[in-house]
């Protein structure tokens, strides 16, 4: 059995590494590719927002199974906003003790409604799995939790005093679990987001690599590159990935070099999603979008008599009504659709308690490219099959989701991949009851809501959801679906791992 290293690169996108790698600006990547699988095109899920996204990656499945719907959403269950972005404002509108506990406790504990790879891993007994630097981390090992001098300071910050994870867990400056020459000490501090930092998910993977043989299976997060892209725009946010490509090569070195290490190790490398960019007038402010309507704040709870309640994620956004007003949501729809900078208003029929994607009926609607309405093809008729086998029925217009269908029924997708599957398997009772995309360029923003210069993420389109998927040291009898999904990558962990995943392909 071969052990595995698994990278995940925030954002890390398929049109910045592959003209990268042809360059040799990323020589390890390129070393990567050569000496292994390789797919270009790792479809995200949708929303491709990060919380959602990395936790697909993580649970191989899709949002209506794991309960994230995206960076903000409101629970209905517990009649509450989550919210697990990086906007300082929106972050002291919902307390920074709540944010912090919300983050380190309940987002493992409570929210997540589906086993990470880390608890399969464990439930099989003989493995040591590890954890750096990662969001998700759920798992059965109880570590004790440090907390940082400074968040100690803040009134009211109440952190947990043991956090359950994998066997060896290395998170930011809260826990470092020891090795032979003791807890490594990694760089973090408020300058580098208490150590949720490329920097030290650097200095914690060196200390494994250096104190001995890396475990069974490793997950190494490196979030900077999300960070810089919304910043300057993916493209020049290659010297963020130099920087992993330098770390990963100094990992495998440690190790013995990349011949020793592929022998014994494969590495596995994906993003969560990609980032499209932004034009210079980007913001598309869906409060006046919807004037009409009385909108409940940015980041409150229902208060009386509101009809929505807006929840972006960038170039994706969740609007909730009040059952009682789900009768009018043809005005919100029509004036979603006014807009110029909305692509696609999306909703699924809930009216008759149908929560389950098996009997839903979903809708597409746009401004300029007409109207679609679609839903799994249990059975009767099929109008097309996916690339992946799913059979779809739909009246009305391809064109909204940019796909084609020939006289074999193959349904193939352009600007939109894997559209009909990643809708079908986002839209539940816990997220809002319409979601509107972004067109390119355009973000979506609330008052007082930060919004980003360079690049952005959030929609169903190619730009904000194809990283690509390094497979190096992979076994011969395994190989990789092409095109391949987020989704994917859990169960080939667990595969090459020699454990039975629950089922091959994630596939609804
Ligand atoms: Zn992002």
């Amino acid at each position: 059995m071969k052990k595995v290293l698994l990278v995940i690169i925030d954002a890390l996108a398929t049109r910045v590494v592959e003209p990268a790698m042809n360059s040799n600006a990323l020589p390890v990547f390129k070393e990567l590719k050569k000496r292994g699988e390789y797919s270009s095109q790792c479809i995200s899920i949708f929303p491709s927002i990060t919380p959602a996204a990395t936790c697909s990656l993580v649970t191989g499945a899709y949002p209506i199974d794991h309960g994230i719907a995206g960076a903000y959403w409101y629970d209905h269950t517990k009649d509450e906003i989550a919210y697990f972005g990086a906007d300082l404002s929106a972050i002291f509108k919902e307390g920074f003790d709540h944010y912090i506990r919300d983050f380190q406790i309940r987002l493992n504990a409570e929210r997540l409604q589906y086993p990470t790879v880390f608890e399969r891993i464990e439930r099989h007994g003989r493995l040591i799995d590890s954890v750096v630097n990662f969001m998700w981390y759920k798992g059965t090992v109880s570590h004790p939790a440090t907390a940082p001098f400074l968040m100690k300071m803040i009134p009211g910050t109440d952190l947990a005093e043991e956090m359950q994870g994998p066997h060896q867990m290395y998170l930011g400056d809260f826990v470092s679990t020891p090795l032979d020459d003791g807890a490594p000490v990694a760089r973090g501090g408020i300058t580098r987001r208490f150590g949720f930092h490329d920097d030290a998910t650097a200095d914690y993977l060196l200390a494994m690599a250096r104190s001995g043989p890396l475990p069974d299976f490793t997950l190494a997060y490196f979030p900077n590159n999300d960070f810089v892209s919304h910043d300057v725009g993916p493209v020049d946010a290659l010297e963020t990935l130099q920087q992993v490509d330098a770390t990963l090569g100094e990992v495998i070195e440690e190790q013995g070099g990349m011949d020793r290490f592929l022998e014994e190790y494969v590495v596995l490398m994906t993003g969560d999603h990609s980032q499209s960019d932004l034009d210079e007038d980007a913001r598309v402010d869906l409060n006046e979008v919807l004037r009409d309507f009385q909108v409940v704040d940015a980041g409150a709870d229902w208060q009386n008599g509101e009809d929505l309640m807006i929840c972006p994620n960038m170039r994706s956004a969740q609007i909730y009504m009040r059952p009682d007003r789900w009768e009018g949501r043809a005005e919100v729809i029509d004036a979603l659709l006014t807009c110029p900078g909305v692509d696609q208003v999306i909703w699924s029929d809930f009216e008759n308690g149908l929560t389950d994607s098996d009997e839903a009926t979903f809708h597409v609607y746009t401004g300029d490219r007409g109207t679609l309405t679609f839903r799994q093809a249990w059975n009767g008729n099929t109008d097309g099959i996916d690339e992946l086998g799913n059979r779809w029925a739909w009246q009305g217009n391809l064109e909204t989701l940019d796909a084609t269908v020939d006289d074999q029924l193959q349904l193939r997708y352009g600007n939109y991949p894997n559209a009909f599957e990643r809708i079908a398997n986002c839209i539940s009772e816990q997220t809002g009851n319409i979601w509107v995309t972004a067109t390119l360029g355009k973000e979506f923003c609330l008052p007082g809501i930060h919004t980003n210069s360079g690049g952005s993420h959030g929609s169903l389109h190619a730009l904000d959801s194809t990283s690509p998927l390094f497979a190096a040291g992979l076994p011969d009898n395994l190989k990789l679906p092409q095109p391949s999904r987020i989704v994917d990558v859990t169960p080939l962990a667990l595969q090459i791992l020699e454990i039975q995943p629950i089922c091959d392909s994630y596939k609804r």
